[in-house]
C-alpha cells in the first residue's frame, strides 16, 4: 500500500494525446490512483497538421476528436487529472515563439476554456477528478482566478453533476510564483467563494517555489498555505529527484506528511522508464523518520 495517490505522468512515450487505457497500463501496474490526461491548446506542428487549427488555439470538437482515443470498456477504479493548457512558449512552424495566452480576466474566454474541457471530457467518457490550471500573466487578477475556478466547478456540474478538484500550479514566470502571492491567492478565495474552499486549492511544485524563492526556500515554504494544498508535483527541473539535489526534499516531504489525509503526488518526469524510481524516492522520503527541519543558520 503505497504512502500517497500516485498522479501517472504524462509521458511522451504514449503516441499523441492518447487515451485512457494505454495510459491506464502503464500506472495500474506501479499502485497509481490517476493518471495525467494532458489538456493543451494546439501545441506543435503535428497538431497543426491534424486538427488544422493554429498553434496555441483552443480544440474544437472536430480537433479533439482527431487528437484524442475514445476507449471503452473502461475500468471502473480509472481516475483522472486533467492538466490544461500551461502557456510556455512553443514554436510554431514557422520557428516563431508562440505563447498561448490565459485570459481569466475575460469571462466569455473562461467559458469557452470550460466548454473546450466538456468537450475532452464527452469524448473521453468521464469526467476527471482534478482539472490543473496555470495562472497565466499579471493581468489576471486573483480574484479572476477564482471567478474562473468557481465557473469551472459549475460547468461541470451542469455537465456531468459531479464537482471536479480545481487546482492551480504555480509557475516561476507567471503572476502566482511566491508564497506570499500563494497566500494572497487563497485569502481571495476564501474571502470571494468559500464556498469552493473544499473544491479550490492549490498543486505545490518546490522546484517552483524554489526557482522563485532561491536561497529563502526554507522560510517560503513555511509561509505556503497549508490549508490550501490538494496536491504536489515532484521533480528536479522535469528530472527524476535525489538526495543530491539542492532541493532540501527532507523538509518538503515533511510538510507533505504533516497534512491531514493522504497526499496526491504526481512525478513530473517525461520518460517512462524514470517514473517507477521517481515514486520510490516519495516513498522512501514519506517513510523517513520525521526530521524538524533546524531552519537556515541566523
Ligand atoms: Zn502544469
Amino acid at each position: 500500500m503505497p504512502g500517497a495517490d500516485y498522479i501517472y505522468p504524462n509521458v511522451t512515450e504514449v503516441a499523441r494525446r492518447g487515451g485512457f487505457l494505454e495510459r491506464w497500463h502503464l500506472a495500474e501496474p506501479l499502485g497509481c490512483a490517476y493518471i495525467e490526461i494532458p489538456g493543451d491548446f494546439v501545441k506543435n506542428g503535428t497538431e497543426v497538421e491534424r486538427t488544422g487549427q493554429e498553434i496555441g488555439s483552443m480544440l474544437n470538437r472536430s480537433s479533439v476528436e482527431h487528437l484524442y482515443e475514445q476507449d471503452t470498456a473502461l475500468p471502473g477504479s480509472l481516475s483522472y487529472v486533467l492538466h490544461t493548457e500551461p502557456a510556455i512558449p512553443r514554436r510554431d512552424r514557422h520557428g516563431r515563439q508562440v505563447t498561448a495566452e490565459l485570459r481569466w480576466r475575460d469571462p466569455d474566454w473562461v467559458t469557452a476554456f470550460g466548454d473546450m474541457l466538456l468537450e475532452i471530457e464527452d469524448f473521453l467518457g468521464i469526467p476527471p477528478e482534478i482539472i490543473e490550471i496555470h495562472p497565466g500573466d499579471r493581468r489576471n487578477a486573483h480574484a479572476d482566478i477564482v471567478t474562473a475556478m468557481h465557473t469551472l466547478i459549475a460547468a461541470h456540474w451542469n455537465a456531468f453533476g459531479v464537482e471536479p478538484l480545481v487546482l492551480l500550479e504555480h509557475h516561476k514566470d507567471q503572476s502566482i510564483s511566491t508564497a506570499s502571492q500563494m497566500q494572497a491567492f487563497w485569502a481571495t478565495l476564501k474571502r470571494i467563494h468559500p464556498e469552493i474552499a473544499g473544491l479550490a486549492g492549490i498543486a505545490l511544485d518546490p522546484w517552483h517555489l524554489h526557482a522563485a524563492a532561491k536561497e529563502d526556500f526554507p522560510g517560503a515554504l513555511d509561509e505556503v498555505p497549508l490549508d490550501a494544498l490538494r496536491a504536489f508535483h515532484i521533480h528536479n527541473d522535469l528530472a527524476p529527484p535525489s538526495v543530491t539535489d539542492e532541493m532540501p526534499w527532507r523538509q518538503v516531504f515533511g510538510v507533505i506528511g504533516s497534512l491531514p489525509g493522504r497526499p496526491r503526488i504526481k512525478p513530473v518526469v517525461y520518460q517512462k522508464s524514470r517514473v517507477p524510481g521517481a515514486i520510490a524516492f516519495c516513498e522512501a522520503m514519506l517513510a523517513a523518520p520525521r526530521v524538524e527541519y533546524a531552519g537556515p543558520p541566523a
